[in-house]
């Protein structure tokens, strides 16, 4: 596993329930996000009635199962979940659906992964909150409508490009969460350095802060690493010294970037020349599926502005040049 990967790990299990904020106020980040929400669920509640279905999307690890627990809290209602891979028949889901509360929040993680079959469930239910079911077979068979509470479907995605339209139409709440700035990480280390009741210094926190690729998840985990050294030191405060030592250990560079990610940047400069370069000549190069390069390993490197998309293939860009301390060709 990546020490840089936005996915949940399973060493990450054990710090994150006990990390989960709890109420939109501590939840840290997502402004815009998070006013929607609280403007919604306040007139929610003042209506009595449950909040409207909310579609969460964006990269793995930035806080999207939070939220929606979030929402449920903050609505007074219970939080259910399931994820889109494992519900396999529409039976599985007509049985979650059936045994929900009113007013209860039913979370669907990796929501674009439900079977068409079972998606087909979910209209309905969405919409009318009703199930339609098939009772006997053959010419004796008839369908029934059965009453479901009142209830608010909140799916998560990492691709909401995904999702079909007619799935995507029936949530009224569109939520996209943005990567974080170093500010609001930094935020979330001293947090969860508070509830692990460990002290850090302002600079060591901005430090993990800056590598942790926009991701609480990847903070929360990249703190856990440098307390375990500094603990080990026996050090009372963390310092920078330490942070920088363990996160060298860890070799996750000034960036955040890991051994992958420069061996894509490093395979693209050094084999042709900084690009353009097709997907499928640099994964037949560094060895990596083309998809995984495209769903896994690219989309931060585009984000920091790394690298470049381009009519004719991927471009390293200067910013990811100056980052090597490597000239660019033909300058
Ligand atoms: P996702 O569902 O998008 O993969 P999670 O909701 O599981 O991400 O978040 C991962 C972890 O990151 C959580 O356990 C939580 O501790 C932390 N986290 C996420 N968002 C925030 C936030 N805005 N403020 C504080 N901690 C957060």
């Amino acid at each position: 596993d990546r020490m840089i990967s936005g996915e949940l790990q399973e060493t990450d299990q054990d710090i994150e329930l006990s990390l989960r904020p709890e109420t939109l106020k501590q939840y840290i980040g997502q402004d815009q996000t998070k006013r929607n929400l609280h403007i919604f669920i306040e007139a929610a509640k003042m209506r009595e009635e449950p909040l409207d279905h909310a579609l969460l999307y964006g990269p793995p690890g930035l806080g999207k199962t939070t939220l929606a627990s979030i929402i449920a809290n903050e609505m007074g209602v219970q939080f259910r979940t399931t994820a889109g891979p494992a519900i396999e028949r529409a039976g599985d889901l007509a049985a979650i659906l059936s045994s929900l509360e009113p007013g209860d929040v039913l979370f669907i993680d990796e929501i674009h992964r439900l079977p068409r079959s079972v998606e087909e469930v979910l209209y309905p239910a969405m919409e009318d909150f009703c199930l339609d079911i098939v009772v006997g077979s053959g010419p004796s068979a008839r369908s029934m409508r059965l009453d479901l509470p009142p209830f608010t479907l909140v799916g998560a995605t990492t691709r909401a490009g995904l999702l079909s339209a007619p799935l995507r139409d029936r949530f009224g709440v569109h939520s996209r969460l943005e990567y974080y700035e170093t500010e609001a990480l930094c935020s979330i280390v001293e947090r969860t350095a508070d509830i692990f009741h460990v002290e850090i210094d302002l600079n060591a926190a901005v430090e993990i802060a800056r590598r942790s690729r926009g991701t609480p998840r990847i903070a929360n985990r990249l703190f856990k690493r440098v307390r375990d050294i500094a603990q080990v030191k026996g050090e009372s405060v963390i310092s920078l010294e330490t942070t920088q030592e363990a996160l060298e250990m860890l070799q996750v560079d000034a960036e955040g970037l890991d051994y992958i990610d420069h061996k894509l940047l490093k395979g693209i400069m050094d084999g042709f020349r900084g690009g353009p370069v097709g997907l499928d000549t640099i994964s037949a190069t560094i060895g990596e599926e083309s998809q995984t390069i495209e769903d896994v390993y690219e989309p931060f490197l585009l984000q920091i502005g790394f690298i470049q998309r381009t009519p004719r293939g991927r471009v390293v860009t200067p910013k990811a040049y100056a980052h090597f301390h490597r000239e660019v060709p033909g300058t």
